[in-house]
């Protein structure tokens, strides 16, 4: 009998990534599946939270577990700097350190160098950049982004890209696009863990239809489990992130998982799951509760404003978190600038507002309903019918004509 288990957890081990389609929307893009990974199943399209340090800013693992967390996201870069990869190491790995026994996913730490660090300069042969901590210079190349994921140990990491800001034009975004494409042969070469771990690509190209095109038709030849769009979300226009999101989405191939980084405004979530995208992940919620702010559908709510002073409605009558359940508007104002557990408090709401939304994207797909979700999602935002152009066109993109 054990033997026989063994056997089993061999042929599981060798598919880090089973990636199964169960609906696809017969007006739009989207569609529903499941990640199977080596720590967890994520049902897709899915929203990952990010837990910078090893945690969420407020919220432990086992409260993540409670509001249906499938899978979180650790950003390379902190974790590599603090604790450190020795310690790392010696703790097995992040699902042992911080006992998160569900899925995981890691950025490759490039673009949290590129934007934290003033000193950081990229080259050929990597990220360049002064440690904060110790002063010297290291660099992260694709190889060294890899051998940290690795002993991170996350179901999934990322290659290492080059990240140019989005709005940026000219020969460095074609530059950037082509160092991608071979920082990410780099990674895969020295992937030490294709048993266990995936490696997704990154499409870039900023905003360029025909560079990002190029950029797509280039990675999908690759052996890879996963595809990511990235470079976006960092300021340009809605109408040129939409349409760079569309037109990926229409390369990469339609067996494996599409995720969209940088993302996650209810907005956003529901347009980019009606273009293909089956995951997303942003420090958006986490970071708004850190404000005093708590998301709503139409939007969100500053705790901090004196109209809530003597509301004793919860922040969302409809939501089943436990902050709902159990405390007023009221009482979130009296503390929430003061007591650090009114952070922790917003944060499990926002947390479960984005797993509710998912969810209802996810059951609306099934039911073959999307097309009305949207369209009564858009219009209980824009009561007046003021769309915005961008979501207009967006939509008609993938034949969704609003209200
Ligand atoms: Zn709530």
């Amino acid at each position: 009998m054990e033997k026989l288990n063994l056997q089993k957890a061999t042929t599981v081990a060798k598919s880090p990534l089973l990636f199964e389609i169960f609906h696809e929307c017969q007006t739009t893009k989207a569609r529903t599946g499941r990640m199977s990974l080596v720590h967890y199943d994520v049902d897709t399209p899915v929203f990952m939270p990010v837990g910078t340090q090893g945690t969420l800013k407020g919220l432990l693992p086992q409260q993540l577990e409670k509001l249906n967390c499938q899978i979180i996201l650790g950003n390379t870069y902190h974790l590599g700097t603090r604790p450190g990869i020795d310690i790392l190491k010696k703790a097995g790995g992040l699902h042992n350190f911080m006992n998160w026994k569900r899925a995981l996913l890691t950025d490759s730490g490039g673009f949290q160098m590129v934007s934290l660090l003033q000193l950081a300069c990229i080259q050929e042969d990597g990220v360049e950049f002064r440690s904060p901590y110790t002063g010297s210079t290291c660099i992260l190349s694709p190889e060294y982004s890899i051998e940290i994921q690795n002993i991170i140990g996350a179901d999934i990491a990322m290659q290492l890209d080059d990240v140019v800001h989005s709005t940026l034009k000219g020969q460095r975004v074609e530059e950037a696009m082509n160092r991608t494409c071979r920082w990410l042969d780099r990674c895969l070469k020295v992937h030490g863990k294709s048993n266990e771990q995936s490696i997704f690509a990154i499409v870039q190209g900023g905003l360029n239809a025909k560079l990002r095109s190029e950029c797509a038709k280039e990675l999908v030849q690759r052996k890879v489990n996963g595809f990511a769009v990235g470079g976006l979300s960092g300021g340009e226009s809605k109408d040129d992130f939409w349409r760079m999101v569309h037109l990926s989405t229409d390369i990469l191939p339609r067996n494996k998982p599409r995720y969209l980084m940088g993302v996650g405004f209810a907005v956003d979530l529901i347009i980019c799951s009606a273009l293909g995208i089956d995951m997303f992940d942003c420090v958006f919620p986490t970071r708004t509760a850190r404000f005093g702010c708590a998301l709503i559908r139409t939007g969100q709510i500053n705790l901090k404003q004196l109209q809530y002073r003597k509301d004793m409605r919860p922040i969302d009558e409809t939501c089943e978190c436990s902050t709902c359940k159990t405390y007023t508007r009221a009482y979130l104002h009296h503390i929430v600038t003061i007591e650090t557990v009114a952070c922790h408090l917003l944060s499990v709401h926002n947390i479960a507002f984005q797993m509710k939304l998912m969810q209802d994207i996810r059951r609306s797909i099934e039911e073959q309903k999307f097309p009305e979700f949207i369209q009564q999602f858009m219009l209980d935002l824009y009561p007046n019918k003021e769309y915005p152009s961008w979501i207009i066109n967006a939509l008609k993109a993938v034949n969704i004509k609003l209200l």
